[in-house]
């Protein structure tokens, strides 16, 4: 059976096994699992978060899916 190359999320390049990263069910070249906003290369990170077929590090999700303080607009982490 032939094996088909995994094709990356981030730029629709095939993978070959030695650069692929699978998180969230989705298959990414080691090199551009970066950050969306920040553009932090995720892939030694211990943890990154998976929206809508975006990569964010942890601080930007926080930033941007977090819950704000009305007043002062800083995100509030839930404890
Ligand atoms: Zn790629
Ligand atoms: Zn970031």
């Amino acid at each position: 059976m032939k094996k088909e190359l995994r094709s990356c999320t981030a730029c629709g390049e095939p993978i070959s096994d030695k650069f692929l990263l699978d998180v969230g069910g989705c298959s990414w070249h080691s090199a551009c699992l970066r950050c969306c906003i920040c553009h932090t290369p995720l892939d030694h990170q211990p943890s990154c978060f998976l929206r809508e077929r975006q990569i964010y590090c942890k601080t930007d999700y926080a930033k941007t899916f977090g819950t704000k303080c009305v007043r002062c607009s800083r995100t509030i982490s839930a404890t």
